[in-house]
């Protein structure tokens, strides 16, 4: 039985990755629930999976949960207390599905533990993916991607030497305006950015997707976990989202990785590797299955993907700047106090105006968060 700390078990992947653990009874002992604020489902999830110690972020929501008894459960609470139940003595793998920047201190303080990470938290990796790899390198620790695209790759690396590695198809699904022009996105309306085409996700990733800063995110992701060059990585647009990702190998080989889109495949191989187990997830009927079909990223469309290519170009801070006022515009975007298009000016304002630094550390990143965080919010005050 393997020990899991779920981060963000209330959000989509954490409430997915607990179906998983669901439907494989007697593989996994949840040790660790943690997350922000959703009392409700925390409460029901304590309940359910008996987990050890069971953390929420937000102090007030914390004081209600406590309200409540949960015989056999430590209950905490607190941002500290979140970041230290990444170290739970008895945890293996922590699942990091948190969203954003608030991911970084925990994942590294779990890899400093030793535990081994099932990565959701892309913006982890953009960040801070220098700093990561090494600490994973240094203290033994295995990074299973559980983004579907990342864990495409990884599925289709088995057997394999990543020196062998041509180029790196990254496909995108292009999400709910794939095909518009910059003209067409100006007046999008947040139900219509939330209605992503193939993959129920998470609100601020949903965004991301329409915006393909998702995409920018992941190419920089990519990039940090097999080590390629950015023009070893190659972004293909497949909006049926049935190929997961491909490889092309130095002999021209490209191996791909296929399945209906539902994000409890990837968290489950992640999870259960390096064994395979069942699955609920419905079989591809190859009788019934339409075209797949293949395009070119629209870039000058949807900057997030330029952008990130550049971010991830010039490295150090640059990545952080980006990510930083992605997370600020996409929060204003979904309040209604920004336009779907303004995404891209608060980005590209905060990569002009931020200098980059490199030689990272994490003081530095902190620092770079929050400084393009004040940036972000003062620009999109001052329009
Ligand atoms: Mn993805």
């Amino acid at each position: 039985m393997k020990n899991i700390a779920v981060l963000g078990s209330t959000g989509s992947i954490g409430t997915q990755a607990l179906d998983v653990a669901r439907n494989l009874p007697g593989e996994f002992k949840i040790s660790v629930l943690a997350a922000n604020s959703n009392v409700e489902l925390f409460a029901k999830q304590i309940e359910e999976f008996k987990p050890a110690l069971a953390v929420l972020a937000d102090e007030s929501a914390y004081k209600k949960l406590k309200e409540k008894n949960f015989p056999g459960t430590q209950i905490a609470g607190g941002r500290k207390a979140f970041i230290d139940a990444a170290t739970f003595p008895e945890v293996g793998i922590v699942l990091t599905s948190m969203s954003g920047f608030a991911g970084l201190e925990p994942t590294i303080k779990a890899i400093k533990c030793g535990k081994n990470i099932a990565l959701a938290n892309k913006e982890t990796l953009v960040v801070a993916g220098e700093i990561v790899m090494k600490l994973a390198d240094e203290y033994k620790v295995k990074i299973l991607p559980v983004d579907s695209e990342h864990g495409a790759f990884f599925q289709c690396l088995q057997g394999e030497d990543s020196k062998s590695i041509k180029k790196l198809l990254l496909t995108a699904s292009g999400g709910p305006f794939r095909g518009k022009k910059a003209e067409d996105l100006k007046n999008v309306t947040v139900n219509e950015v939330l209605a992503h085409p193939t993959w129920n996700m998470g609100k601020k990733i949903t965004v991301d997707s329409a915006s393909l800063v998702n995409k920018g995110l992941e190419v920089i992701e990519a990039k940090r976990l097999y080590g390629v060059e950015y023009d070893q990585i190659q972004v293909v647009v497949h909006p049926q989202s049935i190929i997961h990702s491909m490889i092309e190998f130095c002999d021209g080989s490209v191996i791909a990785q296929l399945a209906n889109p539902d994000m409890r495949l990837p968290i489950q191989y992640a999870l259960t590797y390096p064994r395979r187990m069942k699955s609920p997830i419905k079989s591809l009927d190859f009788w019934e299955m339409r075209d797949l079909t293949f395009e070119k990223p629209d870039c000058e469309t949807f900057k997030g993907l330029k952008f990130a290519f550049e971010a991830g170009l010039a490295g150090g801070t640059l990545p952080c700047t980006f990510n930083a006022a992605n997370e600020v515009a996409v929060a204003e975007f979904l309040k209604g106090r920004i336009k779907f298009s303004d995404i891209y000016d608060v980005i590209e304002n905060a990569m002009i105006k931020r200098e980059v630094r490199q030689n990272l550390t994490l003081e530095m990143l902190i620092e770079e968060d929050s400084a393009t965080r004040k940036l972000s919010a003062e620009f999109i005050d001052g329009r």
